[in-house]
């Protein structure tokens, strides 16, 4: 099964009011296990609004989504929230990392929330800092970090409870250019690592095409790049 199929979404705002924005239209998308796509849009594309959907936070006005071949479609809120929290992994542009814990606890978290043991969160917490060269920064709380060392935590915390698939919105879109091409090599090297699948909004044309497959969102619907 692909990780993820979106068939025939549509979603427009404000439906039936002057107002009324038809952001997507008639989308299709398969993703296979260890695929990672370039998704390349303009600002107000509604490339946030695709990786919602996609990610089960917000729901379509019709089409389909599946996640690892189950249909999400009609689910109740609660399967919903269960399949989120486990197969998928958000990463944003801000990493919304928790001001008061350090960046080791970040990542723990979540994973204390899915049933984890203390010690294993720890454990893997830690290797997953190692991975992305941080480790030695385990105890610093985000406002201790530079913007890069904070994404970095941020995509620690994306896969701590491994994810199937991980959607990421402008990963590195804060971060000066320098800065930038390294946390997203990182970032690259552990879904490499993991075989995970991605979708990864960029406007940065030089980072989609190190992605196996670019696509764009024009006037709702998904093209070739
Ligand atoms: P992107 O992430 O590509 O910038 P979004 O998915 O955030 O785009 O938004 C796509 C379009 O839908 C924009 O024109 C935006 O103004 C509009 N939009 C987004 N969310 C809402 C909402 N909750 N209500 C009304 N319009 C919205
Ligand atoms: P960059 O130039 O990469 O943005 P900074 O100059 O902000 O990084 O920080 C350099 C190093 O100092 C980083 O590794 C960061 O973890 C550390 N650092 C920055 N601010 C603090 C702080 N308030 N307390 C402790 N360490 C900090």
């Amino acid at each position: 099964d692909p990780v993820l199929r979106l068939s025939g979404i549509s979603k427009a705002y404000n439906a039936g009011l002057p107002s009324e924005v038809s952001v997507l239209r008639g989308i299709d998308l398969t993703v296979a296990p260890g695929e990672v796509v370039a998704l390349v849009a303009p600002s107000g594309a509604g490339k946030s609004t695709l990786l919602h959907i996609a990610g089960l936070l917000d729901t379509p006005d019709s089409g389909t989504v599946e996640i690892a071949g189950t249909d999400m479609t009609g689910q109740s809120d609660r399967k919903r929230t269960g399949v989120r929290r486990r197969d998928v992994g958000f990463i944003y542009q801000f990493h919304h990392l928790l001001p008061e814990f350090s960046a080791v606890e970040n990542i723990v978290l979540p994973q204390l929330a899915n049933g984890v043991s203390k010690a294993a969160a720890q454990t893997r917490a830690l290797h997953l800092l190692d991975q992305v060269g941080i480790a030695h920064r385990a105890s610093h709380r985000p406002a201790e970090l530079s913007g890069g060392e904070q994404q970095r935590v941020a995509f620690c915390r994306a896969l701590a409870n491994e994810p199937r698939l991980l959607l990421a919105d402008e990963p590195t879109g804060n971060l000066d250019p320098a800065t930038s091409d390294q946390v997203f090599a990182a970032l690259m090297e552990l879904v490499r690592g993991t075989g995970l699948s991605a979708v990864i909004a960029t406007h940065n044309l030089e980072l989609a095409a190190r992605m196996d497959r670019q696509i764009r969102l024009d006037a709702g619907q998904l093209v070739p790049l």
